[in-house]
This record gives C-alpha cells, sequence and structure tokens, in this order.
C-alpha cells in the first residue's frame, strides 16, 4: 500500500531544467545543457506519519533551503551546493547543486535520546547495534553521539534502523566507515554551533553520495525537518522536550479534534495549526541564523 502520493503534485515548469523526480518534500530537475547539475526545489509541503498532508506550510520550502544553505556554509564541508542564484519562478527555494550518487542510507546522528532511538533502547539496551549503558530515559544525553543509520525505504514506507554490519553490507567497509566518521563529524560541528545560539541538537540525519569515489554531503542540512532541535532551557532529563521541529502538527494529528483514524489521508490542518506551524520553522531558522527571515 503506497501511503505517500507522488506526482499529483503538480510540478512547477522551470525555464532551463526538466523535472525528473518527485520526493515527499522536494523535486529534483536536471539541467538541460549540464546533466551533472540538479535543482534542488523545495516545496511548502509537510509529511507527518509518512503521509504527505494536504495543506500547505506557505514559506516553509523557502526556510528550509535558507536553513540548509546557512548550515552549509558554516560546517565547512564537501557539499553538493553550486548556487542559489536560481530561475525566478524557484527564488528563495532551490538551489543549484551538483549531481550526486547517492548512497541509500540515512545516516542519523544521536546526541541524546528520544523517538525511535530511546523506543530501541527500552528493548535492548542498544540503538542500531550500538550498546549503551543502562539507566538511560527520556531525552537522557548520550555518553558520547552515536551513529544510528537507517535504510531508505520504498515511497511510503518508514525508514527503517539498521546496524552498522547492515550499512558494510549495503555499501562495503570503507565506505561504511567514512559516512559513520564524516556524521558523527558534521554532527558535531553543528551541534557545538547550535549550542552557541541556545539550542541542542538531539539527532539529525544527513544523506551522502559520491562523485569519482568521493564523499560529498548531499540533500538538504539540519533543517527542523531533518533534525530535532530543543531550546536548551528547556531541557530536562526524562521529559519530553517541546522541539522546534513538526512535533506540533504531528500532536495536532493524533489529537482528538482531528479525528483522524491514521489509516486513511490525513484531515486538513486548520488555519491556527498551519499558522503556529509556519512560526516554528521561522523561529528555527532565526534562532539558529541569527538572522531575520525575509519570504
Ligand atoms: P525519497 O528520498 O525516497 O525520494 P524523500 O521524501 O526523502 O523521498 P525528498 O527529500 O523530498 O525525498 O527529495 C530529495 C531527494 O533528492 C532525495 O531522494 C535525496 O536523496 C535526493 N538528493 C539530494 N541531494 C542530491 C544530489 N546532490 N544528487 C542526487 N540526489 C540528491
Ligand atoms: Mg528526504
Amino acid at each position: 500500500e503506497t501511503k505517500v502520493r507522488v506526482w499529483p503534485y503538480p510540478v512547477v515548469e522551470v525555464p532551463g531544467w526538466t523535472h525528473v523526480s518527485q520526493g515527499k518534500v522536494r523535486d529534483l530537475y536536471v539541467n538541460d545543457e549540464d546533466d551533472s547539475l540538479l535543482l534542488v526545489v523545495a516545496s511548502d509541503r509537510i509529511s507527518a506519519y509518512d503521509y504527505v498532508l494536504d495543506t500547505p506550510i506557505p514559506d516553509k520550502g523557502k526556510i528550509l533551503t535558507q536553513l540548509s544553505a546557512w548550515w552549509f556554509e558554516q560546517l565547512g564541508v564537501e557539499n553538493h551546493v553550486v548556487s542559489l542564484d536560481v530561475p525566478e519562478v524557484v527564488a528563495g527555494r532551490a538551489m543549484i547543486c551538483r549531481r550526486l550518487s547517492m548512497y541509500p542510507v540515512e545516516c542519523v546522528a544521536r546526541g541524546y535520546l528520544t523517538g525511535s532511538g530511546l523506543k530501541e533502547y527500552r528493548e535492548s539496551q542498544s540503538v542500531c547495534g550500538v550498546s549503551l549503558p543502562a539507566g538511560l530515559t527520556e531525552a537522557s544525553v548520550l555518553p558520547e553521539p552515536i551513529f544510528t543509520p537507517a535504510a531508505k525505504a520504498e515511497v511510503g514506507e518508514h525508514d527503517e534502523n539498521v546496524s552498522f554490519e547492515r550499512v558494510v553490507e549495503m555499501v562495503g567497509p570503507e565506505v561504511a566507515e567514512s559516512l559513520r566518521a564524516a556524521t558523527l563529524e558534521v554532527y558535531s560541528k553543528a551541534a557545538a554551533i547550535a549550542a552557541e545560539r541556545g539550542i541542542i541538537l538531539a539527532d539529525t540525519k544527513f544523506e551522502f553520495g559520491h562523485i569519482d569515489g568521493r564523499l560529498i554531503l548531499g540533500d538538504e542540512v539540519l533543517t527542523p525537518d531533518s533534525s530535532r532541535f530543543w531550546p536548551a532551557d528547556q531541557w530536562v532529563e526524562g521529559q519530553v522536550t517541546p522541539s522546534f521541529d513538526k512535533q506540533y502538527v504531528r500532536d495536532w494529528l493524533v489529537s482528538d479534534g482531528a479525528g483522524w483514524d491514521r489509516q486513511s489521508t490525513p484531515p486538513a490542518l486548520p488555519a491556527e495549526v498551519v499558522e503556529a506551524t509556519r512560526a516554528r520553522y521561522v523561529e528555527a531558522f532565526e534562532k539558529l541564523t541569527g538572522r531575520v527571515f525575509q519570504a
């Protein structure tokens, strides 16, 4: 059963570029003159519980693109960005990138225990095969950040947490080691930058690809869609921390008010949920970058 709708989303015509694929949130285009160049366009679509919702969040695509671009600059690691100077129809919400051969691994780093990591820990005292000390709980800080990869799922399916050994089977030992090292390195850099701004980077997901075997950071990075950001002053071990991510939308969807069974297409979001969610994306952008978001 396919939950995620792919293709019904209107595809914006971009002069000079040919649309090649549509993900839950982003559309990819290839340059008509140079097929090593990719245009990554972030839409205002929002996904939750593996569904793409019918209600867009105004400016979300711009916020994610600009936040991601800011992080790529800060991180100083080799990445796929070529230019933010994009055709007018997608201004602010797109990046021209080098087309990479992507590794089919969602490279997750966790510095704190929550979500699916906590669930696994409670079953096995480990996450993705990484053993952890006893006695950890919701929002516990880990002794050191860990690499907890997931295998990229088919459209509509949930990404599956896998062990490091499984990654070795998928991409070979050298690449697996490089992915782990790069993931933990970028996580640590980003977590330090976020900490200076009073934000905890609890966990995050990267996607890497390569050109001729050279590892390059791709996709979006360190946005509320790919990361859990927590206000440091609200973090309490043992308690669920209110985050800047789309938890707000998830909470509304499973509330009595939404009346949703989680088996069918989710209901439209009420205007106040849309506005509150947009405000959270803007707040994350402004807190992290120290810049005012301009639509
Ligand atoms: P899926 O990844 O299965 O298509 P998704 O919902 O995660 O689903 P989006 O995040 O909306 O998809 O789209 C971004 C897609 O572009 C991802 O598949 C990602 O792996 C891919 N991608 C990102 N950067 C690059 C790049 N530089 N070269 C090639 N592919 C890339
Ligand atoms: Mg994605």
